[in-house]
């Protein structure tokens, strides 16, 4: 685990978070600069440093992202009002945390600018 990476570190216990969901694999926690009214990051728990990283044989740890996303978006009442889930990577991606996350965010109608 790089010590320096904050996503690790919370994943550890280390850091604190307003944890939502945890299990042997992955963890969510909500975003301390919330973009709407419900703004939860999922992660591995495995340092990936983006979606670049993966490959193949990740499959299940790319689509547990998805899957926790959805089942959360569900326990928050968005499920039938819609939501967003954003996976930002890199430098034009405008990424900031250097651990592989997922965004989700709703609870409020979104703009169609993704830019
Ligand atoms: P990125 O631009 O990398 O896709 O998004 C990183 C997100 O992590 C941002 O929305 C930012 O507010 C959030 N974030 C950064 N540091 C922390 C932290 O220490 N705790 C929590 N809960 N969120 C963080
Ligand atoms: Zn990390």
């Amino acid at each position: 685990m790089p010590d320096e990476c904050i996503f690790c570190r919370i994943a550890a216990g280390e850091a604190p978070a307003d944890v939502v969901y945890e299990d042997e694999n992955f963890i969510a926690f909500r975003d301390i600069l919330p973009q709407a009214p419900t703004h939860i990051l999922v992660i591995p728990r495995m340092h990936i440093a983006s979606s670049a990283e993966l490959g193949r044989g990740q499959e299940q740890l790319a689509g547990g992202l998805i899957i926790i996303a959805k089942s959360l978006a569900e326990k928050e009442g968005m499920a039938h009002r819609g939501y967003r889930l954003v996976i930002n990577c890199g430098s034009e991606g405008a990424q900031q945390v250097p651990h592989l996350h997922l965004h989700l965010i709703g609870g409020r109608q979104l703009s169609g600018a993704l830019g």
